[in-house]
């Protein structure tokens, strides 16, 4: 990933420094986001992320709702199955240039730059909610015809030469 699309915001708001209002945002998150972070798994996300901001004295927080679907590839037939996602989290905003420590539930407001970046934040809750097991819920929602495919294909591995499998073993 070069510097310069790093840099570039996918979600952000701009604000002139901190000051002691509420603001609501929202944003269309989409598939431009895994792009962003090279991720190949997810296929494809359509989410609206709605985030409230609320200055206390000492703290700004940031109340964050993303709503949507995400689909990736089901393990079982590898057609794609698609997750509701229905995420609400909070998150303290910290006055910084970056978060070098990658601490969690943090979310920086570069004053250089006059914003808050939310990418990386919403990018790590989409992938934190998404399952362990990626199937279709009951088998018979899975793809027929690629479930056939994929047991001709594990048939055809039982035969294979073994000298290859004694080679496999080498790599
Ligand atoms: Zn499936």
């Amino acid at each position: 990933m070069s510097d310069e699309r790093e840099r570039k915001a996918l979600y952000s708001v701009q604000l002139a420094g901190m000051s002691t209002e509420t603001y609501t945002f929202q944003f269309q998150v989409d598939d431009a986001l895994m792009k962003k972070y090279e991720n190949e798994e997810i296929k494809a996300i359509k989410a609206e992320a709605t985030v409230e901001l609320t200055h206390r004295p000492n703290v700004t927080e940031a109340d964050i709702e993303l709503v949507g679907e995400v689909s990736t590839h089901c393990d079982r037939c590898l057609s794609l199955v698609t997750f509701p996602i229905n995420l609400k989290e909070r998150a303290i905003v910290k006055q910084a240039t970056k978060n070098p420590e990658n601490e969690i539930n943090i979310i920086i407001f570069d004053p250089d730059k006059g914003q808050i970046e939310f990418d990386q934040y919403l990018y790590d809750m989409i992938v934190t909610a998404l399952p362990i097991q990626r199937v279709h819920e009951h088998e018979e929602d899975c793809d027929a015809e690629m479930m056939d495919q994929l047991e001709q294909n594990d048939d055809q591995s039982d035969e294979i030469d073994p000298r290859w499998n004694d080679l496999k073993n080498l790599i």
